[in-house]
């Protein structure tokens, strides 16, 4: 896949970079917040750039805490099929790339035969650095 980065606008590249800055998946409205600086000032340019940067795969939506996140598997080419994991207490989230799901999930039909073209499966967990820090509390208690 080539490089697609070179194709986004100047407000995309924007909305991009400040993604990828952080950890833990932006709200729009914190997104905006951060890019006003930079000439963004309508939700709507925001927007715009998202949906761009969601379908060529660069930013995935996580649907259960309606904010962005930047795709963590370097040319994501299935930007409408994603599995991500959600840490319960800390909320970071992290993009599954599991080979053998994906092969399950391609075979995968519905009882009434129905092929999947999209999916965005969320798993939510504790995640290790929780579960350490979780251990360790207990035991200085
Ligand atoms: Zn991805
Ligand atoms: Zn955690």
């Amino acid at each position: 896949m080539k490089n697609k980065r070179k194709e986004l606008s100047k407000n995309q590249k924007i909305v991009l970079e400040f993604i990828e800055k952080n950890n833990k998946p932006v709200k729009a409205y914190s997104i905006l917040s951060n890019v006003q600086k930079k000439g963004i000032n309508a939700p709507p340019q925001v927007y715009r750039a998202l949906d761009k940067l969601i379908e060529i795969g660069k930013v995935h939506r996580i649907e259960s805490q309606n904010s962005f996140v930047a795709c963590k598997i370097s040319n994501c080419d299935t930007p409408h099929k994603t599995v991500f994991s959600i840490c319960n207490s800390c909320e970071i989230v992290s993009e599954i790339n599991d080979p053998k799901l994906f092969k399950q999930l391609r075979d995968f039909a519905d009882n009434d035969g129905t092929k999947f073209e999209s999916y965005n499966l969320e798993f939510f967990g504790t995640c290790k650095s929780c579960v350490t820090e979780q251990r360790e509390n207990v035991k200085i208690k």
